[in-house]
């Protein structure tokens, strides 16, 4: 297991708690537009395709691959070892991407394409997602 590196928390407003605290039961959401079905991140009033307002949190299924990323070497923040940062796209839509970090990931299988799932670490109020290879 290797630890989480150093996040500044979200400050949760009633916009974005539902999915800064959507692991709590393990599921990630995101916010889902009722008239088009595009989903909408990071949450926002009004979908930007047709500019509904009947937004709300939708379960997805947590997978979804390696966009691009980068690797962080430098322990400027106090961790300890190499750390993953990675734009994720979202298997329910093209461009649905989260950017995060990978955990109990060897660094030498990561690229571009590689296959994730989602894991949640909490701190406090706060369930980060984070991303770990799909060996399924
Ligand atoms: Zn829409």
């Amino acid at each position: 297991m290797s630890a989480a590196p150093f996040r500044v928390l979200p400050h949760l407003d009633d916009e974005n708690r539902f999915f800064w605290t959507s692991g709590a039961d393990g599921q990630l959401r995101f916010l889902r537009c009722g008239d088009c079905s595009e989903y909408v991140h990071p949450p926002a009033p009004e979908c930007p395709a047709c500019a509904g307002r009947r937004l709300s949190p939708e379960v997805v299924s947590g997978r979804g691959e390696v966009f691009s990323y980068t690797i962080n070497h430098q322990q400027w923040d106090g961790s300890p070892e190499p750390y993953v940062i990675a734009l994720v796209e979202i298997d329910e839509q093209i461009g649905l991407r989260l950017t995060t970090n990978l955990a109990d990931i060897d660094i030498d299988r990561v690229g571009v394409g590689l296959r994730l799932k989602v894991c949640f670490e909490q701190q406090g109020d706060v369930f980060l997602p984070m991303f770990t290879g799909d060996d399924r």
